[in-house]
């Protein structure tokens, strides 16, 4: 049995943000029992509710039988391997990897929650996702995310 998910990608720390996700994206598709089912465009975006450099973001779909937490251990080993810190919230970041959606499972616990609670207000999330599921549009909140500053760089490839 495989399932549905949806990695939200984001960096605004390191040389090359644009190879960081490509990076990224590759290591999502060699997880064990997962593949890559869809790639969003690569977007640029401003910091929300932050300071710092404008981010990098991007959305994969991914096929996967691993469990929603061991899927999340995968993301955060992920995140280190990219020097991921955090000094303190919303602080700059090497590398983001939030899962966003895990089918249609909605869970709340400490350490996951489910869908991600944030990711109906933040453009820099619906635009990816939006660009590769469009009937998640009902998944929005409110409107406030339309007025929020992001541009379309180009494809994210493999
Ligand atoms: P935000 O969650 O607002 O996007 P962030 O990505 O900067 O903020 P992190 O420091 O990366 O926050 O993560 C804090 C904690 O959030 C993680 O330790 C993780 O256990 C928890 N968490 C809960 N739900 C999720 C989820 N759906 N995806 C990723 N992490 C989650
Ligand atoms: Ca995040
Ligand atoms: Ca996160």
């Amino acid at each position: 049995m495989t399932c549905r998910a949806y990695i939200g990608l984001g960096a605004n720390l390191g040389a090359d943000l644009g190879a960081t996700l490509t990076q990224a994206a590759l290591q999502l598709a060699a997880l064990p029992g997962t593949q890559v089912v869809a790639l969003s465009s690569l977007w640029r975006s401003a910091p929300v509710e932050a300071t710092g450099p404008d981010f990098v973001n991007a959305v994969v779909a991914l096929d996967t039988g691993l469990a929603p937490l061991d899927l999340l251990d995968a993301l955060q080993a992920i995140e280190q391997a990219h020097g991921r810190e955090r000094p303190y919230r919303n602080a700059p970041r090497t590398l983001d990897l939030d899962l966003l959606l895990y089918g249609d499972v909605v869970l709340d616990t400490p350490r996951l929650t489910l869908p991600h609670p944030r990711l109906g207000e933040r453009a820099f999330v619906l635009r990816p996702l939006l660009e590769i599921e469009p009937a998640l549009i009902g998944l929005a909140t409110g409107q406030g995310w339309q007025a929020q500053r992001i541009e379309r760089l180009g494809p994210l490839s493999l």
